[in-house]
């Protein structure tokens, strides 16, 4: 069976070509984090850890969820979330009403080491920056469409994106938040958005 590896088959698609180049993306950032990681002698996964805690809402910071949002069993959260507490990035405090769940909150030492690892996907936003609009917008609009497309095959498992919202409405071809009562256009459509109501596939 032909792959995009099999260097004939990529060549002579453009289909091929596209995927290798997702591929390359994945592992260009799989480079910068890991330069981040080693300097600052942490896991690529507790820096992840670390960012999605600091932008995201308290609801959001437990072991189910993070696991689910890494594709990661609870028991590898579990440990991160262990390794951070020890290394006093994180605090967790088990909920006097619920002892089953725990808030888990940023020190101001982990809030600090988010500040100067956050920004390892700076090289490639840069070169995002200098695209010209009207080329980004059907790169959005693109990217968008197959992020969705492997949310539904389940292939990414957390998305809280417009397209899989409940406040999402599609109007006489035109795409509306409900919460926002405002009508989105390409531009507008989030990817992870803290106001997302998910909805059943
Ligand atoms: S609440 Fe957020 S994710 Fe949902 S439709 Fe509005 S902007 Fe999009």
């Amino acid at each position: 069976m032909k792959n995009i590896f099999d260097l004939e088959t990529q060549n002579n698609s453009l289909d091929g070509k596209i995927t290798a180049g997702f591929e390359r993306l994945s592992q260009v950032f799989r480079v910068l984090l890991w330069e981040k990681a080693k300097k600052h002698d942490l896991s690529p996964i507790q820096i992840q850890v670390l960012i999605f805690i600091k932008h995201h809402t308290k609801n959001k910071a437990t072991v189910s969820y993070l696991a689910k949002e890494f594709h990661l069993t609870k028991a590898t959260i579990s440990d991160t979330i262990k390794i951070l507490e020890q290394k006093e990035y994180i605090t967790k405090t088990v909920n006097a009403n619920d002892s089953r769940s725990s808030t888990i909150e940023l020190t101001a030492k982990g809030l600090e080491m988010v500040l100067v690892t956050e920004d390892f996907t700076n090289p490639l936003f840069d070169l995002v920056k200098i695209v010209p609009e009207k080329e980004k917008l059907v790169l959005w609009k693109n990217l968008s469409s197959v992020i969705e497309q492997l949310h539904y095959l389940q292939v990414i498992n957390v998305q809280s994106t417009c397209h899989n919202c409940g406040y999402f409405v599609q109007q006489n071809g035109n795409n509306y938040c409900r919460l926002m009562d405002i009508q989105l256009e390409t531009k507008d459509i989030r990817l992870d958005c803290n106001d997302h109501k998910p909805v059943r596939l």
